[in-house]
């Protein structure tokens, strides 16, 4: 199964709002897809995703990323070799784990249809993750189908609330709240929020790095009696010490995402206690492979994890589903509400969230079929 052609393809699709964060506003997806071919002519597809001002490149970085060094990389490897891929990607161009991922993703995407199953049962079911030096994940416990948290950007305290009352009318149980512009104004608004939707949906607030040491704590301490599930990301991304000082001064869990690309940023920040909880994105981390070694190191140290997003369109959250379903250590609700964030999507049909809940594509590979009149509608040329 020798890789002999994968296609970059960048597409932009509009948000139905804009999502603003500590560190920018977000308009639309700044997403490339990744198409690959293997010799025994199956096709497996990779979304991935960036956010300039938070992973520091744009969409044609990616896309340069891509066609310069990682595709030329992989040409003519083993696609059933996922941790080949990545060692020779890693040769090519170190960092670019977002760039990765859309390899990686679209590797996993075609292991699985090769093998006619869903990736989450190729560890699940097969021997295929023991051959990787990965553990063979036992059946998680497993209700049907996941819960999914919605994220509330930062706005007006009354702006804020609507949005929080609509989210739980739809049936989402779990709220995540941006925060980190204006300490004050980020305590009224999470306030206002909990208010609102009451004590029974879960509430966890994300600062994106926005504060520093002591607007962090001054805040947080206040924040505490609301009720959050966990605190992500107060402090910049190098300030390990930092999240150790709140992580022991809070009573709430202290979550790190920006922080942690890799299995090394994982073991530094857990070593210093600085992560009660840690955010697993799967294009962060460069997909699959690297996403499942950092979760089964936070398992041996007892540190849960929890699956987080970047507004994935459907082929992205597809992949989260099914990194979510063969993961033992991913707690609460997943961050995978990126298809109903868009105006539009690049598969048919679209994944659907349901009463805040989403239902795994049971097909082979990611399950997902993508829409190729659709692509080239969204498609954007570099
Ligand atoms: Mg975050």
């Amino acid at each position: 199964m020798n890789i002999v052609d994968v296609e970059a393809i960048p597409f932009r699709i509009p948000l139905k709002h804009p999502f603003k964060i500590a560190l920018g506003t977000l308009t639309h997806s700044n997403h490339v897809l990744v198409r690959m071919t293997s010799d025994s002519g199956h096709v497996g597809w990779g979304e991935c995703t960036t956010f300039h001002s938070v992973y520091g490149y744009d969409q044609k970085s990616l896309y340069d990323v891509l066609t310069r060094y990682l595709i030329p990389a992989v040409m003519g490897c083993d696609s059933r070799d996922p941790g080949e891929l990545h060692r020779k990607m890693d040769l090519a161009i170190p960092f670019n784990l977002m760039a990765k991922c859309g390899i990686d993703l679209a590797a996993w995407d075609l292991i699985g249809k090769a093998q006619n199953l869903p990736v989450h049962r190729l560890f699940r079911e097969t021997g295929e993750a023991d051959t990787m030096g990965l553990e063979k994940p036992a059946d998680r416990k497993w209700d049907g189908d996941i819960p999914v948290t919605a994220a509330v950007g930062i706005d007006s305290p009354a702006h804020t609330a609507q949005m929080a009352r609509q989210l739980v009318e739809a049936g989402f149980q779990t709220l995540k709240v941006k925060i980190g512009l204006d300490p004050e104004a980020d305590l009224a608004r999470v306030r206002k929020v909990r208010e609102v939707i009451g004590d029974q949906i879960r509430l966890r607030v994300d600062a994106n790095q926005g504060y520093d040491r002591t607007s962090a704590l001054a805040v947080l301490e206040k924040m505490e009696p609301l009720g959050l599930e966990w605190i992500e990301q107060p402090l910049q991304d190098w300030d390990i010490d930092g999240h150790a000082m709140l992580a022991a001064r809070l009573k709430t869990p202290v979550a790190l995402d920006e922080s942690v690309y890799t299995i090394h940023d994982a073991m530094a920040a857990i070593e210093r206690k600085a992560a009660d909880v840690v955010n697993l994105k799967l294009p962060r981390c460069g997909g699959i492979y690297r996403t499942r070694k950092i979760a089964k190191y936070c398992r041996e140290q007892a540190v849960p994890c929890f699956l987080g997003g970047c507004i994935e369109t459907t082929p992205g959250t597809a992949a989260q589903a099914h990194f979510y379903r063969s993961t033992p250590n991913v707690v609460s609700a997943a961050e995978m509400e990126g298809p109903a964030c868009y105006v539009d999507d690049v598969a048919c049909p679209p994944i659907r969230i349901v009463n805040g809940r989403m239902k795994i594509p049971e097909g082979p590979g990611f399950g997902v079929e993508l829409d190729l009149e659709k692509i080239e509608h969204y498609r954007v040329r570099y």
